[in-house]
């Protein structure tokens, strides 16, 4: 069995449209995969209708939250959200807000630039973000334009927190997500917890923590963690008696790693879906 359980689409800055990328989960010999794109379940109803014979689809998001780092300030934290009932009310209530907020908090940003003398037209950049709208869409609009070589250069340059363009937004609170979903009949599991080159960590406590507030797992077999990290992170989930999860973040085009490259055991995953009542894994 073949588990890879944190993917993005077009839905929100992945690159294959959520069907493009059920394909690709197929061709790679997936047997699961789980579509979890930032903020949003949009694409959702696309991935299921595109499931072939044999896949199995597990429905999820990755919410942005905010956590307390090592350094004891404020850190965003991502957190991924698996099998819950989109229709519970406060939750779609509190995903409405993320969305608005992303909308907005772009809009901002690009209006700030214009105001600068920057080539950046803050509707275009928004009509091609859509619903997931967040910095990248408009790195890609400054590399377009010919202001930085690379999305990378506009993100140290233009678009990092405490930089001049830069606009807060006030994502969850990592407890709170946890009780949301949880309440939703979702399970949780706290997204790539040590990923060093985001920037500041999460402190561990935080996930102590979680783990009393009903948090089901921690993902260590990702990308951007070293093994130092994965092993901390091993002893912890013994120690909490949480899951572990592994996965490639795949986001198509947009990062160089392959789906499927980082996997999930499949004893962990039946552990982790067997908590979960919001809606069923579907098979194709
Ligand atoms: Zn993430
Ligand atoms: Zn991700």
């Amino acid at each position: 069995m073949r588990i890879d359980l944190h993917t993005h689409s077009t839905a929100s800055d992945g690159t294959d449209t959520p069907a493009e990328l059920i394909a690709h989960a197929a061709a790679a010999g997936l047997d699961v995969v789980a579509l979890t794109d930032h903020d949003t379940t949009a694409g959702w109803t696309e991935a299921v209708a595109a499931l072939p014979a044999g896949l199995t689809l597990v429905r999820g998001m990755e919410m942005s939250c905010q956590g307390m780092g090592e350094d004891g300030r404020p850190v965003p934290v991502h957190m991924l959200a698996y099998l819950f009932d989109p229709a519970d009310a406060a939750f779609a209530d509190e995903r409405e807000r993320l969305r608005a907020e992303r909308v907005q908090r772009v809009r901002s940003m690009a209006e700030l630039m214009a105001a600068d003398g920057l080539p950046v037209d803050p509707d275009a950049v928004l009509a091609s973000a859509g619903s997931a709208a967040g910095r990248p869409h408009l790195a890609r609009a400054l590399v377009a334009a010919g202001v930085v070589p690379t999305v990378n250069d506009a993100f140290i340059e233009l678009l990092a927190p405490g930089g001049r363009y830069y606009v807060e937004k006030s994502d969850t609170p990592l407890r709170q997500a946890v009780e949301m979903v949880t309440a939703a009949g979702g399970v949780t599991v706290v997204a790539h917890p040590r990923a060093r080159k985001r920037g500041r960590l999460l402190a561990l406590s935080e996930i102590r923590d979680l783990a009393a507030a009903g948090l089901a797992g921690i993902e260590i077999d990702h990308p951007d963690h070293n093994a130092d990290d994965r092993a901390v992170l091993h002893e912890l989930a013994t120690e909490l008696g949480l899951c572990t999860t592994g996965s490639s973040d795949y986001h198509g085009s947009n990062k160089t790693v392959r789906i499927g490259e980082f996997t999930t055991d499949p004893v962990e995953f039946e552990k982790l879906i067997g908590k979960a009542t919001g809606v069923e894994v579907v098979t194709g």
